[in-house]
């Protein structure tokens, strides 16, 4: 798994997009700042193709794997009744 983050971005906002490969996840921060930062893509459309604002975030792209030192619980044991 892989996210990107809006505050990679430079963007202030929690939404944190994550996809199998790094560019899933560019794409669905793409839909993300299309809606919820319209004015920030646009500004960014000024000086970047959106080849290259995609390429921008693939770059940002990291490996959001769980931390490995969390173990789930054990499942609890059913008495047999
Ligand atoms: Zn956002």
């Amino acid at each position: 798994m892989k996210n990107i983050s809006c505050m990679d971005m430079g963007v202030t906002c929690p939404f944190v997009a994550e996809g199998e490969t790094p560019e899933e996840a560019a794409t669905k921060l793409e839909q993300h700042a299309a809606v919820a930062h319209p004015e920030v893509v646009q500004k960014m459309a000024e000086t970047m193709t959106p080849e290259e604002m995609k390429a921008a975030m693939i770059a940002k792209a990291k490996d959001a794997t769980p931390p490995a030192d969390v173990t789930p619980p054990a499942a609890p044991e059913t008495p047999a009744m």
